[in-house]
């Protein structure tokens, strides 16, 4: 197989591309045509063995030996060539997983700022003196965990490529990254911009595969020191067990049900049109998408109307169409398994006031739905379906709107649309959830903490507080005496 040519893609192993030893090679077709995408290799368990041997090698020899301030200059050059490539990243990325070429750019820039962020927090690594009295000088010091191992779903491939590697880097640590098998392509391509820009051989390594095979070899292979997972929270029960022997740092970010609260005195044009965007953005399938629409009783009826016009008016079509909001689903198993569970819903009583049927036509699109109707016990209003599905659920008052926000298993992201701040910062406090907006869609940027409660996950991306999941704290403690310390006067 002629690899990192043309559209044939191999493994990324110690600063090149690679034939898998024994993994297989797979067809790759676009899921929103169909259409041929690509060749691209899966790696076996000798593939993440050699994988995890070069970014130990990395880590005990130049990169080990890469000062902070060099670190921070590779770092930068990552970002400044990942922004030079964005278009063919964001076609890449919008071919390989279906979402709008809209979606895609952004998150290619995301993953350059990510770079960009740590690059700069390399300087916010330090140790401290502490004291603690007597003859004694106590200090601490701050030291790469090592090889990390890093597990992403397919959604947001090559942004949440960068928010894994960027601080693993930034740390000192070398990393194994193993994407989805079916959107292995971008981190690839980052890969290899991250050796032209001069970080050394074996630092980033990309191991594409299947979770359960690639991804358990992987998390459990005992020279990987780090696991950090993104992707469902039953698949993140599963690392945890494997990552338990032997011990590694673990942490998770995993899925959600997070609501949208619009309460009667908001701005509901704003609230609706933004709750429209923080589901239907990428096609629903986000972790922090906004999938519950918990209303206070008074503008319910409106609410519902609105939103229901908001979801016919977005445009959903071609991913490579600038002009479209909403590509394609990742493929039509996964179609499948969304309408599944609009029809769950009907089921249970909610009524379909937007979309609920698949587009007629190739590729895997689902239109913008809305469920009204929703009772908070429903299947619909507690499980994640990764999909455009908004479900709509009453409340009475902010006692009753806390109650249901926080009636979930999930705890990632919330958004409270009022007029009133004291009542926003009420809810913030209330909200058991990673992170909480107050009339504003947005929730993840460089430098904010971003993950989850309950099991969402724990431990935090995107900033100062991810940069220290990579760290190890050594306590140093020196005698300053002038006599030799003999406690038993031996
Ligand atoms: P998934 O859990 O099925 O797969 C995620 C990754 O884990 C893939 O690379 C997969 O190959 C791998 N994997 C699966 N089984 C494994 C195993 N036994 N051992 C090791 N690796 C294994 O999730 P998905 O369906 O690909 O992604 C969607 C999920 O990801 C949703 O639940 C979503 O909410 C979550 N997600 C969370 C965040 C976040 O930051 N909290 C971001 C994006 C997606």
């Amino acid at each position: 197989m002629a690899v990192a040519t043309g559209r044939e893609f191999g493994l990324f192993i110690d600063g090149e591309m690679a034939e898998p030893a024994d993994g297989d090679v797979r067809d790759l077709a676009e899921p929103a045509s169909g259409k041929p995408l690509a060749k691209a290799a899966t790696a076996g368990p000798r593939d993440v063995d050699r994988a995890v041997g070069a970014a130990r090698a990395a880590l005990e020899g130049p990169w080990g030996k890469t000062p902070p301030n060099e670190r921070s200059r590779l770092l930068h050059a990552l970002a400044d060539a990942i922004v030079a490539s964005r278009k063919e990243l964001a076609e890449l990325e919008t071919r390989n997983v279906g979402k709008a070429l809209s979606s895609t750019k952004p998150e290619v820039i995301v993953a350059a700022e990510s770079f960009r962020y740590m690059a700069s927090a390399i300087g916010s690594i330090e140790g401290a003196t502490r004291p603690i009295g007597g003859s004694i000088l106590a200090y601490t010091l701050k030291e790469p965990v090592g090889v990390a191992a890093q597990v992403i779903p397919w959604n947001y491939p090559i942004m949440l490529a960068g928010w894994k590697l960027a601080p693993a880097l930034a740390a000192g640590c070398t990393a194994v990254l193993k994407p989805d098998p079916a959107t292995p392509l971008t981190a690839l391509r980052l890969a290899e911009l991250a050796v032209e820009v001069g970080i050394p051989a074996g630092v980033v390594n990309v191991v594409p595969g299947d979770g359960p095979t690639t991804g358990a070899c992987l998390v459990s292979h005992p020279g990987v020191d780090k696991v950090s997972f993104t992707g469902s929270t039953a698949t993140g029960s599963k690392i945890m067990r494997l990552a338990a022997d032997p011990v590694k740092r673990v942490s998770l970010e995993l899925g959600g049900k997070s609501p949208s609260l619009v309460f009667a005195d908001a701005d509901l044009e704003d609230a609706v049109a933004s709750t429209a965007y923080g589901i239907y953005y990428s096609a629903g399938q986000s972790c922090d998408a906004r999938s519950r629409l918990l209303v206070e009783r008074s503008v319910y009826d409106d609410v519902v109307n609105l939103i229901a016009a908001k979801a016919g008016a977005v445009k959903v079509g071609d991913p490579l169409d600038p002009e479209t909001q909403m590509g394609s689903l990742i493929s039509e198993r996964h179609r499948e398994k969304v309408h599944e569970l609009v029809e769950t819903g009907r089921g249970e009583g909610a009524e379909a006031v937007a979309g609920g049927e698949p587009l007629d036509g190739g590729g895997a699109f689902y239109p913008a739905t809305v469920l009204a109707g929703v009772g908070d016990d429903t299947t619909v209003a507690q499980e994640e379906i990764f999909g455009p599905v908004l479900a709509v659920i009453p409340f009475e008052d902010e006692a009753d709107a806390v109650r249901i926000a926080n009636d979930v298993r999930y705890g990632l992201m919330a958004t409270v649309w009022t007029r009133d701040p004291a009542r926003g910062h009420r809810l913030a406090r209330r909200i058991a959830s990673g992170t909480v907006t107050i009339n504003l869609p947005y929730g993840a940027f460089p430098g904010i903490p971003f993950g989850g409660y309950k099991q969402s996950g724990f431990g935090r991306e995107q900033a100062l507080e991810t940069l220290q999941l990579y760290l190890e704290t050594k306590a140093v403690l020196l005698s300053t005496g002038t006599r030799p310390s003999n406690p038993w006067g031996l």
